[in-house]
């Protein structure tokens, strides 16, 4: 039987809620889609299922599927027909490769050769260092794959990112606006990191978010330093103008725990909670763990030691497995998640960011960061093991 089927492509046309936003779009050089948008599914999850696209002369496809060539994707089953996304049109398209993992970027767009330049190098800077951190390429659960991910870069009218799957869309704003590109370059590093914290293990319980996704913009952070695409004072800037301001003014922030809005539609609503709070939180530990152990040992230590012990295994790690890592490197740190991660108490991150040796104050709601003028050579060494960049 042969089944026909027109998809129509106006879907950017509506205006989405959170979420969806992006599972179709037309440019002049090209159609974006996602697997779940055109395909249609019998219910079975068939093995051997071959992809072939005909499209216009000129026309190239960056599909996520494992490419065989000829204009010819495989399949491995329903779950990668529907978790994928594709690009067909005029665009610019390069790889980032280590042993078998392939990151394939789509770029489309006017300036999409200068660009490529651009997104190639922060891609080799953010794999060098999370593959250095972790001390290899993702570990993907059984049944899962983390071998091949695509990045599809547009322009658009305003900076946007989604996630389907493994894969990443992003839309940037062209108009020059810095906070835009900032802004996708913390989208893109931020998906980038889950393929460890989150893909290759992973919490057994929403109450663990906040190391997921908060302790994952830690680390956004300090490769976008590392990749020499975020100054000090950008970075102390942010810290306050993103994640302190989403925090503090999230409705549930001094009276609910980080744990108990991390769940559901929670999460989405309290985004500063937990990526904003939890981010705090991890900061707060590291700063703890690496004054503990006289800079021997850090967050670091934690969470590639769950990549080792958790990473590819389909066994979430528990609340317990996790604050007890943190805890035995620095004594005391159960109490401080249990007051202020999983109880109500607000993260005093000024108090950790001053432990840590910067100069750092809330007043009126904003909080302020700075370096100090006469840090000490232990200080010097933290801060920068914490947030040095490339510079
Ligand atoms: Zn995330």
């Amino acid at each position: 039987m042969k089944l026909s089927y027109v998809v129509d492509l106006k879907h950017e046309d509506h205006e989405w809620s959170a979420g969806i936003d992006g599972s179709s779009y037309v440019r002049d050089w090209g159609v974006f889609s996602v697997g779940r948008a055109f395909a249609v599914m019998n219910g079975r999850s068939d093995a051997g299922i071959r992809l072939r696209f005909e499209v216009p002369d000129g026309w190239r496809v960056s599909g996520s599927w494992r490419d065989i060539g000829a204009g010819e994707f495989a399949v491995s089953g329903n779950d990668d027909l529907s978790e994928s996304m594709f690009f067909a049109g005029r665009h610019e398209e390069f790889k980032v490769r280590r042993g078998e993992f392939e990151l394939l970027f789509a770029v489309g767009g006017p300036k999409a050769s200068e660009r490529k330049a651009e997104l190639s190098k922060l891609a080799n800077d953010v794999l060098n260092y999370y593959s250095g951190l972790f001390g290899g390429m993702p570990k993907a659960p059984p049944g899962a794959s983390l071998d091949k991910i695509l990045v599809v870069v547009n322009p658009g009218p305003s900076t946007d990112g989604e996630v389907i799957g493994n894969h990443i869309s992003m839309i940037l704003d062209t108009s020059g606006d810095p906070m835009g590109a900032l802004f996708s370059r913390f989208i893109f590093a931020h998906e980038f990191f889950h393929l460890w914290n989150g893909k290759s293990f992973y919490p057994a319980s929403t109450d663990e978010e906040w190391f997921k996704e908060g302790v994952s913009n830690y680390y956004t952070m300090k490769a976008l330093r590392k990749a020499g695409v975020l100054t000090e004072e950008a970075m102390f800037g942010v810290m306050n103008g993103l994640f302190f301001q989403r925090y503090s003014n999230d409705e549930a922030y001094g009276k609910k725990a980080i744990s108990e809005v991390s769940s559901g539609d929670d999460k989405h609503r309290h985004w500063g909670m937990i990526y904003g709070g939890g981010m705090f939180a991890g900061i707060c530990r590291d700063v703890t763990i690496r004054k503990a152990t006289a800079g021997g040992k850090s967050l670091d230590d934690v969470i590639t030691g769950l990549f080792k012990d958790f990473g590819g295994s389909s066994e979430g790690y528990s609340r317990n497995e996790l604050v007890s890592r943190i805890d035995k490197l620095s004594i005391g740190s159960e109490r401080f998640l249990n007051d202020h991660v999983y109880g109500a108490g607000a993260v005093p991150i000024d108090v950790c960011l001053r432990d840590a040796g910067l100069d750092a104050t809330i007043t009126d709601g904003t909080l302020s960061v700075k370096r100090k003028a006469n840090e000490s050579p232990e200080e010097k060494a933290r801060i920068a093991a914490m947030f040095g960049g490339s510079e």
